[in-house]
């Protein structure tokens, strides 16, 4: 006889723009490496800290409002890298 159903869990991470818990493999990697450069972490293998965004365009722009991401990382993140995540995640819709 088997006792409780094994309920698996499901891996649950914020995302920095809504604020709002989502499944991990729902939401793309922000990723800072050691050279303290961030980008987006569209295959899940980059190295370095993460932060968790939904894969929408308008979820960057909140974070980039809210500051959700230096927060994340506790530094500044310049227009440009922004900008670059923004036309990744464009192009990724
Ligand atoms: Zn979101």
């Amino acid at each position: 006889m088997q006792g409780k159903k094994g309920v698996k869990k499901i891996p649950m991470r914020k995302c920095v723009g809504c604020n709002e818990m989502k499944p991990k493999r729902e939401l793309v990697r922000v990723v800072k490496n050691k050279e303290g450069e961030i980008s987006l972490d569209l295959t899940g293998r980059k190295a370095g800290r993460g932060a968790y965004l939904c894969p929408k365009v308008e979820c960057l722009q909140a974070a980039r409002k809210n500051h959700g991401l230096e927060r994340a990382f506790s530094c500044r993140i310049p227009d440009e890298i922004y900008d670059g995540m923004e036309n990744e995640l464009k192009q990724d819709e």
